[in-house]
């Protein structure tokens, strides 16, 4: 308690949070359990950031850097020994700068005020995801996120030109440059992009901004076999002459399934496809794309590429077709015990990978509750997700698919990390040499091991 004690007297006695407070919070996205920790602290600016780490630094205290906790793997889950440090109040979002094409946003910003803002000056933020909502800024850096819309302008990383965070001892590393080249020295915020608050405290950064588009096309297509998905994928990269920002997979389990979940009286494609995919272009001639459009899905279905195809009319079918694609609340009720995949790779060996893990499940698991695979197709990501009635057998599934990963050479996680969730499976994709560089990196920054202790390594 006496922690607490100096804790409030750097951040103010209303900005810790403990005691029953504290445990009525859910502990994330995953877990409506009360929170443990020994408190919540709340700084309002990096300096009281830097002096809550180095107070912590000194005290040998672990601390838990906290966003909007939507992550996937438990990454911010808490002992009762730790102090869990939210930057909900460093929420300031500067205009952005429409000649720069740059906004700077403090960390706690929430993600979709942040593309609220860059859409009300004409711009796009090139990032993405469901969680669009309650995930901040610091969060998706932490977790080098990646989401719907990779494809046309990358992962998290991409889009940070500048960024200052905290050390563990409190030292602050900021560099808030708003340009693309910068080769002086090593680039060090890329450390602390992806790493899931365990080398730093990310408390603010600049970050690109692209031209908003002014159409928006949006398809739902249905094929036979996978490789006509691959073609189709290769007909539009090309024909949609860079437009394309989505192009999502979804496989005949998942669809049939999340319609039936969704919208069973009026599907937009039939059921029964094997796979299925939504598509998604967005330009900059409103006199042209759309013909443009019609006309490269018009031709994949006439040459027999596609078997179905359906191009929303309407804002309204738009959000009614990317609902398939993004509810997933009936996919948790189905699965009870949920083990989602997040893996990557090589497209080339995508098929017999899933068609790999039915049969390995269905020999191996025969009680499972099923398989949806979906996935970010054009960036080499599939979320495979199966369930079971009770934990038992949990770890034993998860053994079973990170080893079929490990020999199709695939990423154990495309764009949730690790958090705690992977941690034993880390060696499956990197070798013992980089995992004991990543520690010689972690016990440089954080000698003490105070920053999200047990995450990944
Ligand atoms: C419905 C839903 C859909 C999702 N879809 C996607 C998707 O398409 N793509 C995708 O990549 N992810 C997706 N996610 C996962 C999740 O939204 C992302 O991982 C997101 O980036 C987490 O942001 P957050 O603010 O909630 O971070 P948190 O969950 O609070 O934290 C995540 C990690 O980052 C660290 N952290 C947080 N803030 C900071 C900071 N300021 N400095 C240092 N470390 C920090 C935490 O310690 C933790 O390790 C989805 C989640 C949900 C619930």
């Amino acid at each position: 308690m006496a922690r607490l004690a100096e804790l409030r007297s750097i951040v103010g006695q209303h900005h810790v949070v403990d005691g029953e407070e504290l445990r009525s919070r859910p502990q994330d996205f995953w877990n409506n359990v009360p929170t443990t920790a020994l408190g919540l602290v709340k700084p309002g600016s990096v300096e009281e950031v830097s002096a809550v780490l180095s107070f912590c630094d000194r005290r040998v205290q672990p601390v838990i850097v906290e966003g909007g906790r939507t992550n996937l793997v438990h990454a911010t889950l808490a002992t009762p020994d730790m102090v869990l440090m939210s930057l909900e109040r460093l929420n300031r979002l500067q205009p952005p700068n429409t000649d720069g094409m740059t906004v700077e946003a403090e960390a706690g910003v929430v993600l979709e005020n942040l593309q609220l803002a860059a859409q009300k000056s004409g711009l796009r933020f090139g990032l993405d995801l469901g969680a669009r909502g309650s995930a901040t800024v610091g969060g998706v850096l932490s977790t080098n996120a990646g989401g719907f819309q990779a494809l046309r302008y990358g992962v998290a990383r991409d889009q940070v030109l500048g960024l200052e965070c905290v050390l563990a001892n409190g030292t602050v590393l900021s560099h808030l440059v708003p340009y693309t080249k910068d080769n002086s020295g090593y680039d060090l915020k890329h450390l602390f992009i992806g790493a899931e608050g365990t080398l730093g405290v990310i408390t603010k950064a600049v970050l690109r901004l692209h031209p908003a588009p002014q159409t928006v096309n949006t398809a739902l297509l249905a094929f036979d076999s996978f490789g006509a998905v691959v073609g189709a994928l290769r007909t539009m990269r090309q024909a949609l002459r860079g437009t394309l920002s989505s192009f999502e997979i979804m496989w005949r389990e998942f669809y049939d399934f999340n319609v039936a979940a969704v919208c069973p009286a009026a599907p937009p494609l039939p059921i029964g496809f094997p796979y299925y995919v939504l598509c998604e272009a967005e330009g900059f001639a409103p006199d042209s794309d759309a013909t443009e459009f019609e006309a490269t899905m018009a031709g994949l279905l006439e040459s027999g590429a596609a078997s179905d195809i359906v191009v929303a009319q309407s804002s309204r079918q738009r959000a009614d077709i990317w609902r398939i694609r993004e509810e997933f609340q009936p996919e948790i009720d189905l699965f009870k015990v949920m083990l989602d995949f997040d893996v990557s790779l090589p497209i080339s060996t995508m098929e017999a990978f899933v068609d790999e893990t039915a049969t390995l499940l269905a020999k191996e698991v025969p009680e499972n509750l099923g398989l949806h695979v979906i996935g970010h197709l054009g960036d080499g990501n599939l979320h495979v997700t199966t369930g079971l009635a009770n934990p038992e057998r949990k770890a034993e599934v998860q053994k079973l698919i990170y080893g079929l990963i490990r020999r199709y050479r695939g990423s154990i996680s495309a764009e949730h990390g690790i958090g705690v969730a992977k941690k034993p499976f880390l060696d499956h994709s990197r070798s013992a040499d980089e995992i004991a560089t990543m520690r010689m990196i972690k016990s440089a920054l954080d000698p003490h091991g105070i920053l999200n202790p047990g995450k990944i390594i």
